[in-house]
């Protein structure tokens, strides 16, 4: 087995992938690792995404869309309904994938473009000399073994390990996350055109419930709520009490736990030798917790400035740093702008949610720039314009 590569990719989650398959393609020599033995399972995914955004970096193929969405509808806890066109709705609206196939799809194009995969292969610890990353420990089939890079590049998710290993603070308070369940349900009259969003405090507190069709009758029905609010009932009590309530006929085929980091990004995610992207980075939304598409947009760019500072021969964290410049000018904008947008909103009561989407019950989403859309719901709600004044 070869022992030296360019480039060293931990994690075959979409981050992971579309990193190496650009570095691949800017002509690095690659190494992607994946602990687990197929690529893309156990889901821990609603599957929600753009579609504009996807198509920079997949074709979309019909092999991995479950459902092709037209936009969205927001549920207050009265139940006043608020229908978003695809375009308004954010970033996991558009398709609901099959993130199994998905994500085998990612690494086949990663694989094609000349990376090598190797599954079932466990990142166990960083190769370290005079505080500079220079590879990492693997382990396969019970056997410890090492292996050289010039940068690593951790996309090892949620539950990273590899900034720590480089004493990079990644730690996440209950505050900085959400805790999720989710069940694949079939049997259930369903729109398979929109997703739908249920909020308030005694359905999803500091959270959302979320309904994503997966064709016809079965759907993603899952629910997040803020760590810190899983007190005397847990996620999965609120999605059963959900789904007695409003799908009592759904039969339950698949169930998903997961965590979901809120807290915006880690104030570091370059250090010599080392790059960290998508969850590991704790790029996801705040608001949202979407984090496919931003793990694809940061693998793309750590990517690039890997081949760059290759090819200048110099990885230390000065070079690496283009990485932070970039992605935070870009992805980080939006995420510095829900981050704000969430402080606000798990402060909401149930009355303020009702009051909001009152305030909007009326307005065409689909023919609304965004502009028009922030004027129609701060002249509704003033408060809401004074808790928001940091984004102005
Ligand atoms: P991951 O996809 O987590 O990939 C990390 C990979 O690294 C995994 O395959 C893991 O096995 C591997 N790995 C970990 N440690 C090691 C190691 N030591 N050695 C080798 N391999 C390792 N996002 C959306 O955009 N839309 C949604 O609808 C959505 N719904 C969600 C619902 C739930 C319940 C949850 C939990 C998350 C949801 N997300 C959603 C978030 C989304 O799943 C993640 O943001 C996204 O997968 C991040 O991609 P990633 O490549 O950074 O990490």
């Amino acid at each position: 087995m070869k022992e030296m590569y360019d480039l060293i990719v931990v994690g075959g989650g979409p981050g992971g992938a579309i990193a190496a398959k650009n570095a691949a393609e800017l002509g690095l020599d690659v190494l992607l690792i994946e602990k687990r033995q197929e690529i893309g399972d156990p889901v821990r995914c609603a599957e929600g995404v753009s579609k504009i955004c996807l198509s920079d970096h997949i074709e979309p193929d019909p092999r991995w869309i479950c459902a092709d969405l037209t936009g969205s509808r927001i549920y207050s806890p009265d139940g006043t309904m608020v229908e978003m066109s695809e375009e308004m709705s954010g970033g996991e609206v558009g398709y609901v994938l099959e993130r199994k196939v998905f994500d085998r799809a990612l690494v086949d194009q990663c694989a094609r473009a000349g990376a090598e995969v190797r599954v079932k292969t466990r990142a166990t610890g960083l190769i370290m000399e005079k505080g500079v990353v220079c590879g990492i420990y693997a382990m396969y089939l019970g056997e410890e073994y090492e292996i050289r890079s010039k940068i690593v590049i951790g996309a090892d998710g949620m539950e990273s390990k590899v900034g720590r290993w480089a004493g990079i603070d990644t730690s996440l308070k209950p505050t900085d996350m959400e805790t999720c369940v989710q069940y694949l349900v079939t049997n259930i009259d369903i729109d398979p055109q929109f997703c739908d969003f249920y909020l308030g405090n005694e359905i999803a507190p500091a959270g959302y419930l979320w309904v994503f069709p997966k064709g016809e009758n079965m759907a993603n029905i899952g629910v997040g709520i803020l760590g810190s609010k899983s007190g005397d009932h847990r996620a999965i009590d609120y999605l059963d009490k959900f789904m007695r309530d409003v799908y009592p006929e759904g039969r339950i085929i698949e169930m998903v736990y997961g965590g979901v980091p809120v807290s915006g990004p880690i104030e570091k995610t370059v250090s010599d030798g080392l790059i960290l992207v998508g969850d590991a980075a704790r790029q996801s939304d705040p608001i949202t917790g979407g984090g496919i598409i931003n793990a694809m947009e940061a693998g793309k760019i750590a990517a690039e400035v890997a081949a760059d500072a290759i090819k200048k021969g110099d990885y230390t964290t000065d070079t690496l740093n283009e990485y932070e410049t970039l992605w935070r000018s870009t992805i980080g904008k939006e995420i510095e702008y829900s981050l704000v947008v969430k402080e606000t909103f798990i402060k909401f009561t149930d009355k303020d949610l009702n009051h909001l989407a009152q305030s909007l019950s009326n307005v065409n989403f689909y023919s609304l720039s965004l502009k028009d859309l922030l004027y129609a719901l701060f002249k509704a709600n003033k408060k809401l314009l004074w808790d928001l004044r940091g984004l102005f």
